[in-house]
């Protein structure tokens, strides 16, 4: 494959949306296995304590395997956290176990419970495995571990689903991640919205991306993610769209949008695009 453009500093990107079922999942794995397989080194970090991540990417997470929990309950380093992906060499993931249920609470009295994966990203023993891109993907809630996560990153993906009630609860996630940037972490940014479940025969389809590209903007990508049954099957498999069944729409929109995201990295992402936004 050819290879995508390295970004100049690396990108950590946030991908949340507090509504389920959305595809942050299903975004996560796919971006990353697409950034992965044009020569990007590229981590994902299980943030929801389901592991569909870790699921679709074909890492063990049984209850006790070395992961995010221990990570942020400062029981383990990164490095022992972090496993090899079976589609290539440049993708890792810190898988997620059912462990992870509990850190919601068992974080609250803990240090620095926010900054816990912010230190891990900054440790000595991730930054030396120089990762273009981060990935966390974010349990569908705004408690701890999205906040974690939105500490630690410097973009948000934001995956919105093309059916009605599309931008339930944006609204909220917007004023969440303004508070996260102006007290917790400048650095963030809603950098990319990318629209998923898109089905081009409804007229639905079309009225959602409308609005959607109304409030966001260029934030937007131009790509679109197509319903596709190959996508929904992949996970089953421990594997992306992409490695499933390269040629189908799916893998391609991931492809695509993967290729977006890179070639955009050049504008450097900053916080007045989030001010900008209106829900
Ligand atoms: P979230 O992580 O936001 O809860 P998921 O990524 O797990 O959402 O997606 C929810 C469900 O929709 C999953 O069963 C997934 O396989 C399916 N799905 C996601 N994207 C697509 C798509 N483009 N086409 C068909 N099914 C999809
Ligand atoms: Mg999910």
């Amino acid at each position: 494959a050819d290879k995508l453009p390295k970004p100049s500093r690396q990108r950590i990107f946030t991908v949340a949306n507090q509504k389920g079922g959305v595809g942050k999942t299903t975004t996560t794995v796919n971006v990353a296995a697409a950034l992965s397989i044009h020569g990007l080194r590229v981590l994902v970090i299980d943030l929801d304590p389901q592991g569909n991540a870790s699921t679709a990417l074909g890492v063990p997470h049984s209850s006790g395997t070395p992961s995010t929990y221990e990570l942020l309950l400062g029981e383990i380093s990164p490095d022992e956290a972090i496993q090899d992906c079976p589609l290539n060499e440049n993708l890792k993931c810190i898988p997620a176990t059912i462990d992870l249920a509990g850190a919601e609470i068992e974080l609250v009295s803990l240090e620095q419970r926010e900054y816990r994966l912010r230190a891990a990203i900054e440790s000595e023993a991730i930054k030396k495995l120089a990762f273009d891109y981060i990935l966390i993907d974010c349990p569908p809630s705004l408690g701890l571990l999205t906040l974690n996560a939105m500490v630690a990153a410097n973009e948000v993906l934001i995956p919105i689903q093309c059916e009605y009630y599309a931008l339930e609860g944006v609204g909220q996630l917007i004023r969440n991640i303004q508070l996260v940037s102006s007290h917790l972490n400048p650095q963030l940014a809603i950098s990319t919205v990318l629209l998923t479940m898109y089905d081009a025969r409804t007229k639905l389809a079309e009225q959602v991306a409308d609005e959607v590209r109304g409030h966001f903007g260029s934030a937007v990508l131009r790509n679109v993610i197509p319903r596709s049954v190959k996508v929904s099957e992949a996970p089953g498999y421990g594997m992306s769209v992409i490695e499933y069944d390269p040629g189908s729409r799916g893998a391609m929109s991931y492809l695509d949008a993967g290729r977006e995201i890179a070639e955009r990295a050049a504008t450097t992402p900053n916080n007045e695009q989030s001010a900008k936004v209106t829900v």
